[in-house]
Formats: C-alpha cells, structure tokens, sequence
C-alpha cells in the first residue's frame, strides 16, 4: 500500500542542505568531540520553578483530557500578554493553545488555505515552513529577500508574487537571520495584506528575545487584525522545547472553527503542561530575560571578535539565538564552508542553504554553546574564513 501522496511529498524530496548536520551528529555518535553550533535548542534546560509547577500539577491530577482550546486560565493569561505587548484587544476567544508553535502553524494554514491555494513565504525561511504549507494541500510560493536588503521582504518583493494567494507567513525576530523587522517593513507586509487580501501568518516565537530594534506585529497594524494569525510558543521564551506548548492568537470567528480542527486532530495539550505554562507566563519578564540572556551575550561576543576582521560579515540582526554570517568572501558556498569548517575543525554550523536560496554563501551560527566555548569557536571559525579568503 502507498501513503497519499500529501505526506509522501510533503518534504518536496531532494537535497535539502541538511548533510552538513547529520554528519555532524554521526561524529558524535561516534565519540568525536564535536562543537555544534547548529540545533535551535538553549544549552540550559527548563527552569525548575516551572518543572514544579508540572509536577504539582500532575501529582494534583490535572493528567485528564484538558479543556480543547485550552484551559481558561491559559488562554486568559495569552490573551493578556498579547494585549499587553501590542496594545490590541484580545480576549480567551482570540486563543487557541496548540502543542507548540509548530502545530500551531500548521493549524493556522490548514484555517486559511483550501485544496491548491497559494501559501507565501519568506526565503530564507525556517526549515518545516514549505512541509507545514504542503502538508495543507496548499501550493507553497517563495517571496526571494537578499542579504543586502538584510534578508527582509518588501511590498514590492510580496507583491511580485502576491497575485492569486491565499497567505503570507512572516517570522520576526527571524529564524535563521536573527534580524528584527523595521516598523517599515511589518507596514509594507501589511499593506501588502490588504491590497492582496491575503492573510496573514505571523510566527513569533521569539518575540522575547529582541537585542535591538523592536519588535512590531503585523496584527497591531491598522485593518490588519482581522486578517492575521499570530502564531507563539513557550518553547523558545521559557525554554519548554520538549512541553510542547504554544498558541494562535487570531479573529474570534476563526479561533472558534480551529477549536473544531484541534478537535479532531490534538484533541488539546495536556492539562498539567498548561498549568506550568501559564506559572511561567505569571513568572512575568525576569524569567524570559534569564532565559534569553546567554544569547544577547553570546551575540555581543561574537560582534566584538567580527568587528577585528573584515572576511566574514555579519547579518545585521538584532534577535532570537542566532547569527547569520556571509561567507562570500572566502569563494566558497555556505554548504562548502560548513563541509570544510567539520572536516578541519570539528565545528558544526549550517549552510545558510539548508534554508532556502536566498542565503547562498551564508552560514548560520547557533548561539547555543556556553560562551567560552562558543567564543573560541566562533574565534576558529573567522580565522578559517580568513585563511581561505587569503
Ligand atoms: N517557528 C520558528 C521560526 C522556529 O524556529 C521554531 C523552532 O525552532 C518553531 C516555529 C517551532 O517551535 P515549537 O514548535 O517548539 O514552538
């Protein structure tokens, strides 16, 4: 028997840049000492305060089905930060909590896009978005940015393609970029939206950690919430990966029918993971910026050792946990680099290739080691570049 063919393609098949990674993790496997710099995960794990708020929970027997949307509480407490950040008005209504970001992006696509329909998105681009967008039976469509734009979509980029689609999904602070989008370009994204009628899917789990700049959604944008899904998740703020716990903030009317599509898919996220969400929302912004600290600093380490050389540039980015370095210089692809830096070095990063065209010649750097390692590794990284660029 043959699996339909939605999910027997729902990777689009080929090459997809992610040697570079596997290789990686086969060394380790076999007992090589490797530096990975590539995997978007902290390098510290859950806060225990939250492990036992869980455990509390879960001792307390909140371990039967959960209320579908989401319990209460929860998505009073989501609605509340939402309003609070943006200044919009949201309500429980406007929430729908999903087991993480990644199906709350799935759930968003399925709401706006039918059989065929054209879903937009950003290269380069955060790796599960053109699966998520087939995975819908939706026609996934990239919007081409460039480096020297610092990898941020125009009106004009959108509208080069906008004709005909359905959705735009946007991410900012941006995996892999790390850039933070300028007020102007969620405006012209937004603008975009209207003149295209397009919805909008705004993926911003990592909206806690913004170094510089400012982070603005779409959804606060004039005539723009009543067109956008604004995608969240406690994984990268509270550094709950492995919880999966997350949500779509959207229009009431949508969030009721998407509560019919968890329904019948996740049938909800478990109660005693709710609860130690909605503890650590409660925990308010000491605890986010504990979590984000490591990567602000990391990244003023790594801006210090980049300003003494003038091989490698770095993206200009002002969050989330990564750095996108431009390797041009050196001659060789993003893929090459990669390949080359594991062999010599041991250090694992990804081609900026693994994320889509538009980063040819880049790497992305994972802020996700403790700092003198990273520091030193980073230090190995830019003296390599700034050999073969000799
Ligand atoms: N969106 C982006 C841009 C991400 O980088 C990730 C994870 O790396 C996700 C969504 C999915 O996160 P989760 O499903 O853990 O909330």
């Amino acid at each position: 028997m043959q699996a339909s063919q939605r999910i027997s393609g729902l990777t689009g098949g080929g090459s997809d840049g992610w040697d570079v990674f596997y290789r990686a993790r086969a060394m380790v496997a076999a007992g090589e000492a490797v530096t990975e710099l590539t995997i978007g995960e902290h390098d510290i794990r859950t806060d225990p305060s939250i492990l036992a708020a869980m455990d509390a929970s879960a001792v307390g027997g909140h371990t039967g089905y959960a209320m579908v949307p989401g319990i209460t509480a929860l998505r009073d407490a989501v609605a509340a930060r939402v309003q609070a950040r943006t200044g919009m008005a949201t309500t429980r209504d406007n929430v729908l909590i999903t087991p993480g970001g990644q199906a709350a992006l799935f759930a968003a696509h399925h709401a706006t896009n039918d059989e065929g329909d054209v879903a937009l998105y950003c290269d380069p681009y955060y790796t599960t978005y053109p699966g998520t967008l087939r995975g819908v039976g939706a026609v996934p469509r990239a919007i081409m940015t460039t480096p020297e734009q610092n990898f941020e979509p125009s009106f004009t980029d959108i509208a080069k393609q906008a004709r005909g689609a359905r959705s735009l999904l946007v991410n900012s602070p941006n995996n892999p970029t790390g850039v933070v989008y300028s007020r102007a370009t969620v405006e012209g994204i937004a603008r975009a939206c209207c003149e295209y009628d397009l919805w909008c899917v705004s993926d911003e789990v990592y909206d806690t950690q913004v170094w510089e700049g400012a982070h603005v959604s779409p959804r606060e944008i004039e005539g723009m919430a009543a067109r956008t899904l604004v995608v969240g998740s406690m994984s990268k703020s509270h550094a709950m990966t492995g919880s999966r716990v997350g949500w779509v903030v959207g229009p009431a009317e949508v969030i009721a029918q998407m509560i019919n599509l968890a329904t019948h898919t996740t049938y909800g996220v478990a109660g005693f993971v709710q609860d130690a969400a909605l503890f650590a929302l409660n925990a308010g912004p000491e605890l986010e910026a504990k979590v984000g600290a490591p990567f602000q600093r990391r990244r003023e380490l790594a801006q210090a050792l980049i300003a003494q050389q003038n091989v490698v540039k770095l993206v200009p980015s002002g969050g989330a946990m990564y750095l996108m370095l431009d390797m041009r210089a050196t001659g060789l692809s993003g893929e090459d680099f990669a390949n080359r830096l594991l062999d010599t070095h041991k250090i694992a990063v990804m081609p900026g290739e693994s994320f889509g065209a538009a980063a040819t010649g880049h790497v992305r750097v994972a802020m996700t080691v403790e700092d003198r390692a990273f520091e030193a590794a980073l230090g190995t990284v830019l003296d390599f570049a700034g050999g073969l660029a000799a």
